[in-house]
């Protein structure tokens, strides 16, 4: 059972047991028999806050102040009803128990100290309305008759009516701890509790007793021992801890609670003021302080309230114009001083200049150390790039990873190029952040304002951000400066890749096939699937240029699950007319995109069950791209299209890294030899050396040898003579349409080409 079980279960006796010592209390008519319950109530005080010291609930001190409160309270009760007229014993207790009041106020201020929550000051004034307009109240109808009656002397006065200005002082605090937005524990609750209580009995006492009689009346008793029954259950609950410490402040509490409260507070002494009248002097200073303390105070709270206000619009200002992670300006700051520059561009000589700076691959920082990494690079950068520039330029956070220099008066334009590179290289030097040293490097482009052609902030940032695409398409980690021709390859670029998102719905993708011939024998062995693009108005796009864009929005995906069946389909159907053998196979190009896609082999799975084409009739065509950058996510996917029965080659072999490790270590069954060495094996000795080894070395580890782009005779003769397997290219065939195929498959039946075959050319 966990401590507030625990106390739950047993707590609610304390509250109950003063219950129904209260209810004695109230139905009992012997006054001896009232005293025994109260003062047994009262030192239970004892027992309980040693039981919440030992659990570690309240301090030592606490626990002695509480000690001495409740022994206190029932001595004087004691010596009130049994002193008689020893005035000397009577004081003696009256001054007990302002200590002890004094003592349960100091309790009440330190909790008070440890929930401040926001707008304390509001808080604060609040609760000093409530407090001082309960004060006027009871003032009136309570103090004021009863010092009126009163027949000793001002000190005795004083004395006998301490309680009621301190009660307003404990509802003072009560109100700062009940008002303040932090979390509200049942110990709060049961302590708010018990102050009520008490000062109900305070009141009730004040209402039945007159003069100097101080006896408390039996109401006024039971009061006291509920207070003291709640107060219990606070000390007992575990959360009677929080109120000691410094507590986190909660969610916002809507203030209209709090302002009905002071309204309420505010409105009710302030009649009873105006419709009684004054009883002498005194009674009317203290009226006329009272009310303007009051007005004081709720002076005190429009002053905060509009403070705060303010504040909170400048608080909004604020974080409306920056980031919020690096502190930097945001966009809409930098626009802001960007057009201010461009206003007076007119002034100077100096060209105000954009430095567009986007991180290069940070996704991979984020993916691989994880988000509290990215952040902290992030800041790093941040810092870094405010050390660098000059002072008179501005760095902000425009957006994820892309940060933008604004120097407002660069003098040249070999100024702002060095200062470029300089950023770059700065950029460039390890980050050390908690979990090591991190290297990133950026891609950075440059645009400056020409007040003829850039009429806006945002133009002139738009096009720094078409030159650091710029220098993303030549490799990255460099700088490139922007010129009008970039913008018109930008545009263009968005319009194909507009144009892409349509092209398949508007029917403008074709799959052509080109043939792949086994050079041993000249026979037409399998098929490779290429797209072609074209659009409504006849343009054809080339695959070279709208793969990549497909690649890198994605559509790539959709495009090539269409390819893949639609080549599938077409096999099946070229089997089933008799135009190919039933063994001949279907190569269809992967990109890297689709084979990160973990829903790649169920779409493949899919492809070949529609178009009933065995899974081995199908090769998947993949670069070495993705086995380099993500090689556990390529090996992991190559894998499960492996068990699915197709076969994988690896394309465009000879032309990045080529590194032949990567033929053992993913399960290959293919190499394709670039076009590029095919190109010059015929008459180019270093090339013919280096297809000579990419063939040996594949066909040592039993792969399957293709030459792409074989275009002369000798080209094919050459390669057969290397031991090539098989080969295609535009001697063979260009890549044609479905329909063509059948006479193109007949013709290369009859010419079989194949290295045996008499030189053609
Ligand atoms: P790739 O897979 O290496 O395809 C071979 C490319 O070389 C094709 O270009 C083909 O038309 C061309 N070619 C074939 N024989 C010769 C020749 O003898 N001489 C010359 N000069 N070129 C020859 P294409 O069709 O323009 O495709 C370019 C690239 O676009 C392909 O290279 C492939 O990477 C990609 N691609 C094409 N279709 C698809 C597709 O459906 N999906 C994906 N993901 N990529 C595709
Ligand atoms: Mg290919
Ligand atoms: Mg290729």
């Amino acid at each position: 059972m966990g401590e507030t079980q625990r106390f739950q279960a047993k707590a609610w006796w304390f509250p109950a047991l003063t219950a129904c010592a209260a209810l004695l209390a109230l139905f009992s008519h012997s006054f001896d028999l009232q005293l025994v319950a109260y003062v047994a109530v009262a030192i239970q005080i004892v027992p309980i806050a040693y039981t919440s010291l030992g659990r570690g609930y309240v301090n030592t001190s606490l626990f002695r102040a509480m000690a001495f409160v409740g022994i206190a309270d029932a001595a004087t009760i004691f010596v009130r009803a049994k002193s008689g007229s020893n005035a000397a014993a009577r004081i003696a207790a009256e001054i007990a128990m302002l200590v002890c009041a004094l003592l349960v106020m100091g309790a009440i201020a330190i909790v008070a100290r440890n929930r401040r929550g926001r707008d304390f000051w509001g808080v604060l004034a609040d609760a000093g309305i409530v407090a001082l307009g309960s004060w006027l109240l009871g003032w009136i109808l309570l103090v004021q008759p009863r010092v009126d009656k009163f027949d000793g002397s001002t000190w005795q006065a004083l004395v006998h009516n301490g309680y009621e200005p301190l009660g307003s002082v404990v509802l003072f605090l009560l109100m700062i701890v009940l008002f303040s937005d932090t979390v509200r524990t049942q110990a709060v609750w049961w302590l708010s509790g018990s102050i009520a209580f008490a000062a109900a009995g305070s009141i009730a006492n004040a209402l039945t007793t007159t003069g100097s009689s101080r006896n408390l009346g039996p109401s006024a008793m039971a009061l006291n021992m509920l207070g003291y029954g709640c107060a219990y259950a606070a000390m007992l609950h575990p959360s009677m801890r929080s109120l000691t410490e410094r507590q986190p402040v909660g969610p916002h509490r809507p203030v209209a609670g709090r302002i009905i409260i002071a309204a309420a507070a505010l409105i009710a002494p302030i009649m009873v003021a105006t419709a009684t009248v004054p009883h002498g002097r005194l009674d009317l200073v203290v009226r006329m302080v009272s009310v303007a303390a009051l007005a004081l105070v709720v002076t005190a709270r429009v002053v905060s309230a509009v403070r705060e206000n303010r504040s909170a619009q400048v608080e909004l200002l604020q974080s409306a114009h920056t980031d919020s992670l690096t502190g930097l300006p945001n966009r809409g700051r930098l626009l802001e001083h960007v057009n201010a520059a461009l206003r007076d561009s007119w002034k100077s000589e100096a060209h105000p200049t954009l430095f567009f700076i986007d991180l290069d691959r940070f996704k991979n920082i984020n993916d691989s150390l994880g988000h509290p990494a990215g952040d902290e690079v992030l800041c790093t950068i941040a810092l870094r790039l405010g050390q660098i520039v000059p002072q008179r330029a501005i760095v902000a956070r425009i957006a994820g990873d892309e940060y933008v220099v604004f120097d407002p008066a660069s003098p040249s334009v070999d100024d702002a190029m060095s200062l470029a590179e300089l950023l770059l290289n700065e950029l460039h030097e390890p980050l050390s952040l908690n979990a090591g040293d991190v290297f990133v490097t950026a891609s950075i482009g440059v645009a400056r304002l020409d007040p003829q052609s850039h009429r806006s902030a945002e133009l002139l940032l738009r096009h720094a951000d078409t030159a650091m695409y710029q220098a993303k398409d030549l490799g990255r980690n460099c700088v490139a400066l922007f010129d009008e021709s970039m913008h018109a390859k930008v545009t263009h670029r968005l319009a194909v890749e507009t144009a892409l998102f349509r092209a398949l719905e508007r029917h403008e993708l074709q799959m052509f096939h080109q043939p792949i011939l086994e050079l041993a024998t000249g026979d037409v062995v399998g098929f490779e699937a290429l797209m072609r693009w074209q659009q409504g108005d006849g343009t054809n796009v080339s695959p070279a240029e709208f793969i990549p864009i497909a690649e890198e929005t994605g559509t790539i995906i959709e495009l090539g699950a269409w390819a893949l069946l639609e080549s599938l389909n077409q096999l099946r159907g070229w089997i089933d007319d008799g135009i190919c053998s039933p063994s001949a196979s279907m190569s269809v190009n992967v990109s890297p995109r689709q084979l990160a896609d973990p829903n790649f082999p169920a779409i493949v799975d899919e492809a070949l069950r529609r178009s009933k084409v065995p899974a081995d009739l199908l090769w998947l065509e993949i670069t070495e791209g993705i086995m380099i950058s993500e090689p556990e996510l390529a090996l992991a996917s190559l894998q499960r299209l492996r068990s699915l029965g197709v076969r994988v080659a690896l394309d465009d072999f000879g032309t990045g890294y080529s590194s032949l490790s990567l033929l053992q270590k993913f399960p290959l069954q293919r190499v394709k030899i670039d076009r590029a060495f095919v190109n010059g094996v015929a008459d180019n000795a270093n090339d013919r050396s280096l297809v000579r080894t990419i063939i040996a070395m594949g066909s040592s580890l039993g792969l399957d040898m293709v030459a792409e782009g074989v275009e002369t005779m000798q080209q094919l003769r050459v390669l057969g003579e290397l031991g090539c397997a098989k080969a295609q290219g535009y001697l063979i065939s260009h890549p044609i349409p479905a329909d063509a195929m059948r006479g193109t498959v007949k013709a290369l039946e009859r010419l079989k080409l194949s290295t045996a075959a008499p030189e053609l050319d």
